[in-house]
This record gives structure tokens, sequence and C-alpha cells, in this order.
């Protein structure tokens, strides 16, 4: 099977930390970015399987680079969960309306955090069973 590689966009640098624990622990290989302007590029750049896209950022906040991951060809197919913060009411929805595929609250789950991305890696192709 091959190692499938999550870019994360994240400005703090405790959860980067954690998530990229969680994400190795996974097996995943792991592309970081503290801002979306250096995420979007990466992206381009690399196809990552999956994005973790933290929402509060420096500059282009992480709706804003949703919307343009998935207004372009290059990019658009590549699965985007946001990273939440309980405390915002309403993200939640304003990640769907940006393109978001799914979301994830803070504080992480450590112990359910691998298991919610699981369903992002499977095969969209029809199984031989
Ligand atoms: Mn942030």
């Amino acid at each position: 099977m091959n190692q499938k590689t999550v870019l994360v966009i994240e400005d703090n640098h405790v959860n980067m930390k954690l998530v990229r624990t969680l994400l190795k622990i996974g097996n995943y290989q792991v592309l970081e970015a503290i801002d979306a302007e250096t995420g979007i590029e990466m992206a381009k750049k690399h196809r990552p399987d999956l994005i973790l896209m933290d929402i509060q950022l420096p500059g282009i906040d992480g709706f804003e680079a949703t919307s343009i991951l998935k207004s372009s060809e290059d990019t658009r197919y590549i699965p985007i969960v946001a990273l939440t913060s309980y405390a915002m009411d309403g993200d939640k929805k304003k990640a769907e309306e940006a393109g978001c595929d799914g979301y994830a609250c803070k504080p992480i789950n450590t112990r359910t955090f691998l298991d919610k991305l699981t369903p992002f890696f499977q095969d969209s192709t029809i199984k031989d069973l």
C-alpha cells in the first residue's frame, strides 16, 4: 500500500506538533505550512491525498483558502478537513459552504482523530468482491 500524504495548514505550533505526531503514528507522510498562501502553493505542487486546514490563519483564512483550492481544477479533488474550534459557533456551516469535505473540532481528540480521517483515504473505485 502506498503511503498517503497529508498537508497540514496550521499556524499554531502546538497544534501542528500534535497533528504531526498523530499522523506519523498513522504512517502518513506529513507536509506542513504555517499560512494559507504557502499551503495553497504546496497543495498545487505536491497534490497531497488530504488537507487539514486550520481556519484562523494569518493572511488568508482557512475558509477562503478552501474556496481557492476547490475552485482550481488542479486541487479541487483533494479532500479538505477543516480544523475548527469548539468555541467558534457557525464554523461548521461556513466550512461546508467553503467546500470542506469534513471538519474536526479542536482541541483534537487524540483517540479518535486518525479514525475520523480514514474514510477520506478510501478508494472511490468499485471493489472487486
Ligand atoms: Mn490558527
